[in-house]
């Protein structure tokens, strides 16, 4: 097969898009995509200084080499979650391309905050997945309010959006449904506007990108991850996309023109501020202050009873 643009001998085929490319060919391609993105949704302009939320994985770290090829302002930023030697891993390989591009990474290590996510889970009743959610987006809003930023990027990839679409459909989360978009603006002074300029690009692609860009990015998913219900969506979703390419694309953009509307009206109206840490809450306290008030109760009462039972 030849490369749709040069001719040569190709080395990757998008089916969905019914082309294939050479290394170079790809490696232009994939940047047009992003920009074209960031451009037709109007994510941010080349004068805003981003902050990139960099897992050191091959989706966000393809992001952040994308962001500063195309010449814009990048700053990365890693949460240590604390997940054992995973969360290691993926800390290394962050570290190591912001020291090979020279560029800055915010590092947060959340167990110096005590609040790592296998603390939190075990402290709490939620699953792991829920609280490191919740954590992820305090602390984003967090670093990007406090460092002045006005936008974060997120590597989300067209596959990621694909399975939340469907598992939101699925149970119908009509308020989720109306917050799913590629460009969230901020409601609150402390909320970062948050963008997805690799919703379009598949997994695949993102891939192919980190390989021909030769990106060393953290192999390992997540541990918690096996078995959670957003890898059977993407399964349900691949085998779809092997049948008819294009569907997850399709699938996507045509809810975000003609499905999205509809669920306007179930946006909440803005957050308030929390009164515990001064971040955007939809109550008096915010969810992470929610969240680490069940773990600071628990604690509590895990001392207390260690204090009555233990030895006299
Ligand atoms: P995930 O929720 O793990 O699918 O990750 C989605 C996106 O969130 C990634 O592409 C990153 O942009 C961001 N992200 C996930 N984990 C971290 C982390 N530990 N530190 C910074 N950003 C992260
Ligand atoms: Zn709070």
């Amino acid at each position: 097969m030849k490369c749709k643009r040069c001719a040569a001998k190709a080395e990757v085929c998008i089916r969905q898009h019914n082309s294939a490319f050479c290394r170079a060919c790809f490696v232009f391609y994939f940047r047009r995509q992003v920009q074209r993105t960031i451009d037709k949704e109007h994510m941010f302009t080349p004068e805003e200084a981003l902050l990139v939320a960099v897992s050191g994985g091959k989706d966000s770290l393809a992001l952040w080499d994308v962001l500063l090829e195309l010449g814009y302002r990048a700053v990365g930023v890693h949460l240590q979650l604390g997940i054992g030697r995973y969360s290691e891993v993926s800390a290394d390989k962050a570290e190591a391309f912001a020291r090979g591009r020279a560029v800055q990474l915010i590092t947060v290590p959340l167990a110096e905050h005590e609040v790592a996510i296998p603390q939190l889970a075990a402290f709490t009743n939620r699953p792991a997945c829920a609280a490191c959610g919740t954590t992820k987006r305090h602390y984003f809003d967090q670093v990007a309010f406090e460092h002045g930023f006005p936008v974060l990027a997120t590597g989300h990839n067209l596959d990621d959006e694909a399975a939340r679409l469907m598992g939101n459909m699925l149970r119908w989360q009509v308020d989720h449904l109306a917050k799913q978009t590629p460009v969230l603006e901020s409601t609150h002074a402390r909320l970062v506007r948050k963008v997805k300029p690799l919703f379009r690009l598949s997994e695949y692609e993102t891939a192919v990108y980190a390989f021909f860009r030769g990106i060393d990015y953290v192999l390992d998913e997540c541990p918690n991850s096996t078995g959670a219900t957003q890898l059977i969506y993407k399964d349900v979703l691949n085998r779809l996309e092997a049948a008819m390419p294009g569907t997850k694309l399709t699938f996507v953009q045509d809810f975000l023109r003609l499905g999205r509307p509809a669920f306007a009206g179930a946006v909440a109206g803005p957050p308030q501020t929390c009164e515990r840490c001064g971040m955007p809450a939809f109550g008096t306290v915010c969810s992470f202050c929610r969240l680490v008030g069940e773990v600071e109760g628990k604690r509590a009462n895990r001392r207390g009873s260690a204090h009555t039972s233990g030895p006299r």
